[in-house]
């Protein structure tokens, strides 16, 4: 059923599971766990549709590298699924078996623990049964760059598809314009109490139930644990300590332009690093995109000539022209950019305001940084695929200046994709939640979505989501029979 708190308060009742989040990661855990009989909350802070008093509640500061965090996420029923553009490629073996290039540890897990829900994922999003992740093209002679593999989910707009799952589900009660502002964490029993949910009129109330899940977004569920004085005091969380710190982006950088020697046969190209070019060069992963301009004929080279000679009968001012000319700076026959792992890194992280929203919950800051290795990540990948990709023939590669001087200002552009905030390790030095996404310190409390990635690799991180959201109702479930 979906309540909507604005108006109907006296309806809470005690609850097996209440998940705070109705995205992506929260509408598949709250229908899994219903669907197994469980009696479930679904707190979504906004309503059905987009509305600016809900949005306003995102609103937040960015210090370092600016990842446009408000205008990435969208605070209703469904979530940021309500804009996403669809792109799924899976999580590899291999980037849950490498160390991380800037020394903080991996995944705790093996590959096979989220493998394993591949194929349930691919159905929740729409993709084809047994599909092969698609290569739109061949790899790069070399070993270096494979082709890189992705399928389109059509988008999935869960709140459209779930819609009626939402409504008639059987133990589960989905509370729109129900905000979560607080977590009353109970030290005597070392367990979350009640989540303290706010109308838009500021009338609290509290959820009771036997376990709680944050699935807010990466940037949220930060927040809510940092916003939470009785969290704090316990010595949970603390400003300054691992909580919001290592947040990840996947870096989309302008890295430079071609120009064709051939044919590509597409209008785009995208290339893949393989394992063996991360072991040998000990960087992060990477997509490289290249894209032909449609425009070029009459923007580029070509067309700055053809202007010269028409006008040059009939005009005075020839030296500028031919200085003009000599200086022109061709954007070549296309674009190259990146999709590329950060490595987790302390410093970028989400801190609290003491400003509060409109609800009385501390605003967050965003500082976003590119670390040296970061720096190295790009200027390798940039440097390699341009050799490759003229070794192979298909062209001659301009990388903008700022690419291999690592010391020149870099323009970053994110991909709204927000990870790491929460990140899984094995103890509680390193990371956020343990290996059952479960917060450490706190017996009842476990954490959804991408925040609680311990590593980003290049893939897109919401296929990753769900896998790892159907583990942990494995998971929740397990725990609730006993
Ligand atoms: C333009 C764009 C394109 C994208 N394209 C892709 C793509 O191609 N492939 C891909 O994999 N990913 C893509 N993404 C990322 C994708 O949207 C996210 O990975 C995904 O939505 C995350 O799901 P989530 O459930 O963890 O969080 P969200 O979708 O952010 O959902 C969080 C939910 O929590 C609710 N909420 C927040 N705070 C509170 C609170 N205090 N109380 C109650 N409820 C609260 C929100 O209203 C929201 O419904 C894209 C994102 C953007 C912006």
């Amino acid at each position: 059923m979906i309540r909507d708190y604005q108006s109907q308060k006296e309806l809470l009742e005690l609850y097996d599971v209440c998940i705070v989040g109705g995205g992506p990661a929260g509408i598949t855990l709250a229908l899994r766990l219903a669907g197994n009989g469980w009696r479930v909350a679904l707190v979504e802070g906004g309503g059905h549709e987009y509305s600016a008093r809900s949005q306003a509640l995102y609103q937040s500061t960015s210090s370092g590298l600016n990842a446009y965090v408000d205008a990435m996420r969208l605070r209703f029923l469904g979530g940021t699924s309500n804009h996403w553009t669809g792109r799924c490629r899976p999580f590899e073996r291999s980037d849950f078996a490498m160390p991380t290039a800037g020394g903080l540890p991996g995944w705790p897990i093996a590959f096979s623990e989220i493998e394993h829900y591949l194929a349930q994922a691919m159905d929740i999003l729409d993709l084809p049964a047994k599909s092969d992740f698609k290569a739109i093209n061949e790899a790069l002679p070399g070993g270096d760059f494979d082709a890189d593999r992705f399928l389109l989910s059509p988008p999935t707009r869960f709140a459209q598809k779930y819609d009626q799952a939402l409504r008639d589900t059987e133990g589960l009660d989905v509370f729109i314009n129900c905000n979560c502002v607080d977590l009353d964490f109970a030290s005597e029993t070392g367990e979350i109490a009640a989540v303290v949910v706010s109308d838009y009129d500021l009338r609290r109330g509290n959820i009771k139930a036997r376990h709680y899940v944050l699935a807010a977004g990466a940037i949220e569920n930060a927040r809510q644990l940092l916003n939470s004085e009785s969290l704090l005091a316990a010595g949970v969380t603390s400003q300054d300590g691992i909580t919001g710190s290592c947040f990840m982006e996947h870096l989309n950088i302008d890295i430079g332009t071609f120009i064709l020697a051939g044919d590509l046969g597409t209008s785009r190209r995208q290339y893949f690093t393989t394992d063996a070019f991360i072991e040998k060069h000990q960087v992060g992963k990477g997509n490289m995109t290249f894209s032909l301009l449609a425009e070029v004929k009459s923007y580029g080279r070509t067309a700055a000539i053809k202007d010269f000679f028409k006008n040059i009968a009939c005009e005075i001012g020839v030296a500028d022209k031919v200085d003009f000319i000599a200086k022109f700076n061709c954007p070549g026959d296309g674009l190259i950019s990146t999709l590329i792992e950060q490595v987790p890194n302390q410093k970028s992280r989400v801190s609290l305001l003491d400003e509060r929203d409109g609800l009385g919950v501390r605003k967050a800051n965003l500082h976003w940084e590119l670390s040296p290795e970061d720096r190295k990540t790009i200027k390798t990948l940039g440097l390699e695929v341009a050799k490759r990709f003229s070794e192979a023939g298909l062209g001659f590669v301009k990388l903008h200046e700022n690419i291999y001087d690592i010391d020149l200002p870099l323009e970053v552009n994110p991909h709204a994709h927000h990870m790491g905030t929460t990140r899984m390790a094995e103890t509680a030095e390193y990371g956020v939640v343990d290996k059952n996404c479960k917060v450490f310190g706190v017996d009842n409390l476990y954490v959804a979505g991408s925040s609680i990635f311990a590593t980003g690799g290049a893939c897109n991180p919401t296929m990753p989501i769900l896998q790892l959201a159907l583990r942990l109702a494995d998971h929740l479930d397990e725990r609730m029979k006993v």
